[in-house]
């Protein structure tokens, strides 16, 4: 396939916005900028959009695409019943990184929602990503933009790697700011549940609308213990490996002495080392990537992916991953971290 590539910064957005228009438009698919990360864009109404989406992604069809909005009256015709606690949430964080499950309406097929009922959907703060959604008319299907099971594109780089030659269009709009995931919030149910934890974190939910419940899936026990084959998660796509690199992944539990002295003995040229910039210094051995530092949570989140990724072009054949703080944004790092290790964990003093 031939792909266009832009870029806002030397192309302009109104030339940009225009060719997103044009390519959703006419059914094709666009690669496009947001806060968290890059998402893969196609016309969320038309089932063969969703299905060009998962072909280039390489994503198994039952794993439901986010439809993204750029104004909030373009929501209520995708949803069967708005809510008082909907309304609340929307008011307290859109346009920003919350995804919100509703029951779905007759327009949206079922094709775009993983033959689900219900549909998630969000309204993205990035400048570039809401004017896009603003000038075009139609709600937008995104999954993250890479191909299936890699780490999320947080940088143009990465979605070019993935999808040069996979969609119509691929848009630079620079750095993602936040560089995971949006926290996912089902409304559909009794009672509001997290199904992704994120950079809204559960206690801004709770200030805001009161209870909410965690789905088990995502508790860093489960990840670790594994999903039994038979169980169906609420979102499907927590059963899939996910944000992983090449090379095997294990996060390493201890103090930093600890784990420091047990790399310092089982690394070689070919481990990658994952670690903040706090402890790098204690680290003798093996390829040394620092992901962000301690004091400073948000840095570990805004790096993770990128330098996951940084480890495949590193080429190594083991990566150890000293362990995060779950406080606050922590819990999203976590999250996505032992799912990228398929939930292999170590204790520094038994390595
Ligand atoms: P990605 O777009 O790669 O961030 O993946 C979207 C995530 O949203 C997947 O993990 C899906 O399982 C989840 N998701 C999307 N729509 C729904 C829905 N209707 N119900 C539950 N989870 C959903
Ligand atoms: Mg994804």
């Amino acid at each position: 396939m031939k792909t266009r590539i832009l870029s806002v910064r030397d192309d302009g957005i109104d030339a940009v916005s225009a060719a997103f228009s044009e390519v959703i438009e006419s059914g094709g698919i666009a690669a496009f900028p947001t806060e968290t990360v890059y998402g893969l864009g196609g016309n969320g109404l038309l089932a063969s959009a969703a299905a060009k989406i998962y072909a280039a992604k390489g994503r198994p069809s039952d794993n439901p695409l986010i439809l993204h909005i750029g104004k909030e009256e373009q929501l209520f015709p995708l949803i069967a019943e708005m809510t008082a606690e909907a309304e609340a949430l929307i008011r307290a964080f859109w346009p920003g990184p919350l995804t919100l499950i509703f029951q779905k309406s007759e327009i949206v097929p079922r094709e775009t929602t993983g033959g689900l009922n219900t549909v998630a959907v969000r309204m993205p703060s990035d400048p570039t990503a809401h004017r896009l959604l603003m000038d075009c008319a139609l709600p937008v299907a995104a999954p993250s933009a890479n191909i299936s099971g890699r780490p999320s594109p947080t940088s143009f780089r990465h979605v070019k790697e993935d999808l040069f030659g996979r969609a119509d269009l691929l848009i630079d709009g620079g750095d993602s700011a936040i560089g995971l995931e949006s926290t996912i919030l089902d409304l559909s149910g009794q009672v509001p549940t997290l199904l992704r934890p994120g950079f809204i974190t559960l206690e801004k939910l709770q200030a805001v609308i009161g209870e909410v419940q965690e789905d088990p899936v995502i508790r860093p026990e489960h990840i670790i213990a594994g999903i039994p084959a038979d169980f169906r998660p609420k979102a499907p796509g927590m059963k899939y490996r996910h944000y992983a690199p090449k090379a095997p992944l294990t996060v390493v539990r201890g103090s930093a002495a600890a784990v420091a002295e047990a790399l310092n003995r089982i690394a070689d040229e070919d481990t990658g080392i994952l670690t903040s910039e706090e402890h790098a210094a204690l680290f003798q051995k093996g390829r040394v990537l620092t992901v962000g530092r301690l004091k400073d949570p948000e840095s570990i989140a805004h790096a993770l992916f990128s330098t996951l990724r940084r480890f495949d072009e590193l080429g190594v054949h083991r990566i150890y991953s000293e362990d995060f703080t779950e406080a606050d944004i922590g819990t999203a790092v976590m999250n996505r971290l032992l799912k990228a290790a398929g939930g292999s964990v170590a204790d520094a003093e038994t390595l």
